[in-house]
């Protein structure tokens, strides 16, 4: 079988680590954030400039391996066809929290008659597991945070928990978080414990990538993924996009160990993906998928119908022709700072809404490219903020261009806001 490794925060490696930084405080054993960071962007710069030959190489290493069914699929409609097809007569389905299934394919699932369980809202509600006992202990160095996730064998899991329990009637459908190239080798990070039940328990399993997850070897997924679990770990503590839910595969009971289907589809689907490769959005390929960008976001709950949406899928979604706006961006450039690949979202956000031929009146096309606004008025705050405390100019505004002159008026300041955070933060 493929051979897939889940990532977890577990407590016992967390509490090694934490006796190790407390008897040898000044030699840390492990590479800084700062490092992980670096070697970060190294691993996802050469995974998205090589994409087309890792999605290439892939597929030939998947072609070779026993009870490997693999599926390139150009679009959501090639990728719901193949799960379709290979759901059977099986009609629930259990996803992780992958953004792509839950904002690409759920809708159209549903819409093919499934049951869709999100197995993730699910767990939320047991709050006594893992989650809270690693929570607990106390906050470790930076330079410790690396160690504190232990690897344990699906593959294995799955044979044994099969051989003893069986099966339950539903097929498991979980978006990957990298795969190398060479091995075939597939990776995941788990907060609690719903990817393993998943891959335990299911029927069937389909596996989903998109291309640009893709990564040459095994220690290059294995960093990608740990990358998802340290930066994405406070938006999971704070269950930012989580909706929470009933622990719905509970209820549905195991059945004989031989309806379980040895085989695994891998659908890798591009859906869009790789056409943003040379142009203007071409980091937004860069993403890890951690979220860490959601965490000071302030106004990420109002990002529309598809709600949990963080602020990179918020404009990929948009530039995808998803959804129709992205007024709800500040452009405070927070998402900016707090990505661990540098991602200017915030700027590609600007950039988006100046190409977007969406009619607007003047005071709405003003205030939408305030990037401009700013810019202009800082290279004179005083002058700005003088015009804008006056009553002359503010009621020409209030006539002309509707904005009213009561409303509150920012203050320019010579500083950016990015700049004074990053600042703060190295202090
Ligand atoms: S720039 Fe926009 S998307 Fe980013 S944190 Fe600010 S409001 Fe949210
Ligand atoms: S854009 Fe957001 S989700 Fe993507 S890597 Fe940056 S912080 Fe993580």
């Amino acid at each position: 079988m493929l051979s897939t490794f889940i990532l977890q925060p577990s407590s016992s490696d967390k509490r090694r680590a934490y006796s190790r930084a407390m008897i040898a405080p000044k030699t840390p054993p492990f590479p800084s954030l700062d490092d992980f960071k670096a070697q970060l962007k190294i691993i996802r710069n050469a995974a998205v400039a090589n994409l087309d030959s890792l999605v290439m190489r892939l597929s030939e290493t998947l072609s070779g391996l026993p009870n490997v069914e693999l599926v390139m699929a150009n679009d959501e409609q090639q990728a719901l066809k193949a799960i379709s097809q290979a759901c059977g007569p099986t009609k629930t389905i259990a996803i992780n929290q992958s953004s792509v299934i839950k904002h690409e394919l759920s809708s159209g699932l549903r819409q093919n008659g499934f049951r869709v369980i999100d197995s993730y809202s699910g767990e939320f509600s047991h709050f006594e597991d893992r989650f809270v006992n690693y929570s607990q202990l106390p906050e470790m160095p930076e330079s410790q945070l690396l160690p504190n996730f232990s690897a344990s064998n699906l593959a294995h899991l799955r044979s044994s928990s099969i051989e003893c329990n069986g099966v339950k009637d539903f097929v498991g459908l979980l978006g990957v978080n990298a795969i190398s190239s060479r091995e075939g080798t597939v990776f995941f990070m788990e907060h609690f414990c719903n990817i393993s039940k998943v891959f335990q328990q299911a029927r069937k399993l389909i596996l989903l990538i998109t291309p640009e997850k893709i990564v040459p070897g095994n220690e290059e997924a294995r960093l990608q993924t740990l990358a998802m679990g340290i930066f994405g770990w406070e938006v999971r503590l704070l269950g930012l996009g989580n909706k929470g839910g009933d622990n719905q595969l509970q209820d549905i009971p195991f059945t004989a160990s031989s309806n379980a289907d040895p085989n695994v589809l891998v659908i890798v689907m591009d859906n869009g993906r790789r056409r943003l490769k040379d142009g203007p959005y071409r980091d937004l390929l860069l993403c890890i998928g951690c979220r860490a960008c959601m965490r000071s976001c302030p106004t990420q709950q109002f990002f529309g119908v598809n709600s949990g949406l963080n602020p990179k899928e918020y404009l990929y979604y948009f530039i995808q022709g998803r959804s129709s706006s992205l007024d709800f961006c500040l452009n405070c450039g927070m998402c900016h700072v707090e990505c661990p690949l540098d991602i200017d979202v915030s700027g590609m956000i600007i950039k988006a809404r100046s190409q977007c031929p969406q009619k607007r009146s003047l005071a709405s096309t003003l205030l939408v490219n305030f990037e401009l606004l700013s810019k202009w008025g800082s290279t004179m705050p005083g002058a700005a903020n003088a015009l804008l405390g006056n009553r002359v100019p503010r009621g020409f505004a209030d006539r002309v261009l509707g904005i009213s002159k009561d409303a509150p008026a920012p203050k320019f300041r010579k500083d950016t806001l990015e700049r004074w955070l990053r600042r703060k933060r190295s202090r």
